[in-house]
């Protein structure tokens, strides 16, 4: 049976676009839930906690997805056990007290160091998401003053 050409590029051109569909749907479907408002004092801003490890007896760390509306962040604090954050979605702000606010993207990893005040947050155009993973060793996290516009601007 003989195809005519023009039929043949169209179902091509057709499958590949439907493959390509198939992929951006695939990209943006959240791994994770967002979980529920955080409404505590410590943050700035709308976000959310998904908390999807806590510690038991065999184990001491907890893992939690925090996502941030653009302009959302913490405020200033420290871990005693230090932390690590692995970015999952979008731009945000990483910042020590007495050092040069960074950005992170998606995919990369920050470790923060006991007791070194800090803190992180949405950039002001993206949402942003990252796994928090801590340590119930040493206490919990302690908490200090909101993070001005000043200081997030900067
Ligand atoms: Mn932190």
């Amino acid at each position: 049976m003989k195809i005519n050409p023009i039929y043949s590029t169209f179902l091509i051109l057709t499958l590949l676009i439907g493959c390509n569909e198939a992929t951006e749907i695939h990209k943006d479907a959240a791994l994770f839930s967002k979980g529920e408002r955080i409404t505590n004092e410590n943050f700035k801003g709308t976000a959310w906690l998904n908390m999807l490890a806590t510690p038991d007896s065999l184990n001491t760390m907890y893992a939690g997805l925090v996502t941030f509306e653009p302009g959302a962040r913490t405020n200033w604090h420290s871990h005693p056990a230090g932390q690590i954050l692995i970015v999952t979605k979008g731009e945000g702000y990483y910042q020590e007290e007495g050092k040069d606010k960074r950005t992170m993207l998606q995919g990369e990893t920050i470790k923060c160091l006991p007791n070194i005040k800090h803190w992180h947050g949405a950039s002001q155009n993206s949402e942003f998401a990252h796994i928090a993973i801590s340590s119930r060793d040493k206490g919990p996290a302690q908490w200090f003053k909101p993070v001005t516009d000043d200081e997030y601007l900067k």
